[in-house]
């Protein structure tokens, strides 16, 4: 029965003038402390709050990642609006879809952005809308300076909107998932516990931890795991306005904890200056968002002496599982997103609904205090969505074995289904993922006659080889089962990613189709 940010504000150590955030940009680095996250944020919930919008009303927010787009956060929490952060990637008819579908009271983009931002935001109804640069500049902050900077933080139920997140929608139409202040307080909580996140009530702040948050602040990664982590920690943060290999090892040494996507770990093994004596002060490397090969778990390891964790989450649910913190670094599985977070229910389903066997591949279904209040103004979708038992289906396909470990298998959007064969894509990418001469791979299914659907792969090779079709699929035969093999091999330089390492293979399939 708590606002969050009431929650995270707990936990914010005694002395207010302490090092909260040290942002990293332009110029020399600005020191924020507790005090002025707290009455930023103060400052901008006036201003929202001077609005006098009717509850629940939305605010839009596509800026880029500053200490200032984190207080527009917290003071939404803080006055009771619903946050809806926009990946800034998005251009026009994007923006437009997610202006015209979530409607928001206030929308805040980059003052670069304004003329078409703006009128995106009018047409679409918005009431206000103001201007937040990476530099402090724009009218939010010159607004929000007419205000006082303390404000009592609004009462909030568990079940009441603090977020609407649109999913990445790297299969189709973006969703709104709406999330309560109680999921993601409940995450935060549990998270702390289990990646026993350094608290000294008592001690000085340099006690604590200290992450190193390369991460965007639009997406549950940077903005749920990341930065309520050290929030709700009390934790010290070095800003990075995006992945910069060479900024992040030279700050690596003053941290504690990083956690990034994987393709953040691929970016730092590149650097000759990744060593075991820069990584020797972290205790924690995180990984999520997308999978972490095999190849990249054991290569860090090698060359940092550390056993990256790796976690599952999605939009829906924020965090589901993960990797083991703490005790033997073995127990962190690669390949594994590791058990389910304390509190948290997960289960592997078959077409029924009904649990299946260990080790068996079925459909990922989660059920806790973390699973989101549903698709906005979508009812049809939200009811499709859960069983009749409560649990939400996420749409990834699994298997956990007889410890509880969960692997994601992939999508079930990606399932290939070839001649009545259902082919799992990771499966077949694990074992391109090996052959010699292979960075990595993405497995697709494209439309065939006889078999309705054909595997396909597309590969990219490491620097230096070549990718021969005919010598990797007589290699595949020789592992897997037929209807598996890919019947054609295509070579690129590099797969698409959206910002969050998430392969799309919309876009391989539409740029393949047609090619079996
Ligand atoms: P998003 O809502 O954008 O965070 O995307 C969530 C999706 O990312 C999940 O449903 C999974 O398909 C995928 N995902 C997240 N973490 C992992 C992981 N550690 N390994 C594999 N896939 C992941």
């Amino acid at each position: 029965m708590t606002n969050l940010y009431t929650i995270l504000e707990a936990n914010f150590p005694a002395d207010r003038a302490a090092c909260a955030i040290e942002a990293h940009g332009q110029g020399a680095p600005l020191l924020y402390s507790w005090a002025d996250l707290h009455h930023g944020s103060g400052r901008i919930a006036n201003l929202l709050a001077a609005l006098d919008l009717p509850a629940g009303s939305r605010l839009a927010a596509q800026v880029d990642k500053s200490v200032e787009a984190l207080m527009l956060y917290l003071a939404c929490l803080r006055a009771g609006l619903v946050y809806v952060p926009l990946n800034t990637a998005y251009r026009k008819a994007e923006i437009e879809y997610f202006i015209g579908d979530a409607k928001p009271a206030v929308v805040v983009c980059t003052p670069a952005n304004f003329s078409w931002v703006g009128k995106a935001a009018f047409c679409g109804g918005a009431e206000v809308v103001y201007t937040l640069g990476d530099d402090r500049s724009g009218t939010l902050l010159d607004r929000a300076a007419h205000h006082a900077d303390d404000f009592a933080t609004l009462e909030r139920a568990d079940g009441d909107l603090a977020v609407l997140l649109y999913t990445s929608g790297t299969t189709g139409r973006s969703k709104g998932a709406m999330l309560t202040h109680g999921n993601m307080a409940s995450n935060a909580l549990a998270l702390r516990k289990l990646w026993s996140w350094r608290l000294a009530p008592e001690g000085s702040p340099d006690d604590r931890d200290t992450l190193l948050h390369a991460l965007p602040l639009f997406h549950i990664h940077g903005l749920f795991v990341a930065a309520h982590g050290a929030l709700i920690a009390g934790a010290r943060q070095i800003f990075l306005p995006k992945l910069d290999p060479a900024a992040m090892l030279q700050l690596l040494p003053r941290c504690t904890v990083m956690m990034g996507v994987p393709t953040y770990y691929v970016r730092l093994l590149a650097e000759p200056g990744l060593t075991r004596e820069r990584c020797a002060g972290l205790r924690l490397f995180v990984s999520g968002s997308a999978p972490l090969l095999k190849e990249t778990f054991e290569l860090w390891r090698e060359r940092t002496g550390h056993t990256i964790v790796e976690r599952y989450g999605m939009s829906e649910t924020v965090m589901n599982t993960s990797n083991p913190v703490g005790g033997d670094p073995a127990l962190r599985r690669p390949g594994t997103v590791g058990p389910a977070i304390p509190g948290i229910g997960v289960r592997v389903v078959d077409g029924s609904d009904a649990p299946v066997a260990a080790d068996t591949i079925g459909d990922i279904q989660i059920k806790g205090p973390n699973v989101f209040a549903g698709y906005w103004q979508m009812p049809d979708k939200t009811a499709e969505s859960f069983t009749a038992d409560g649990w939400f289906r996420t749409g990834d396909v699994g298997r956990l074995d007889a410890d509880g470990y969960l692997s994601i298998v992939g999508r079930s959007k990606d399932l290939i289904i070839t001649g009545g064969y259902n082919v799992y894509p990771k499966e077949v990418e694990s074992f391109i993922d090996e052959m010699p001469g292979i960075a990595e791979s993405a497995v697709i299914g494209l439309p065939h006659a006889d078999f309705g659907e054909a595997v396909v792969a597309v590969v990219v090779a490491r620097p230096g080889a070549t990718v021969d079709e005919a010598v990797l699929i007589a290699a595949l035969k020789a592992g897997i089962a037929n209807y598996k093999v890919p019947k054609r091999v295509f070579a690129v330089e590099e797969l698409p990613r959206n910002t969050m390492g998430k392969v799309q293979k919309n876009l391989l399939r539409e740029r393949f189709a047609g090619a079996v």
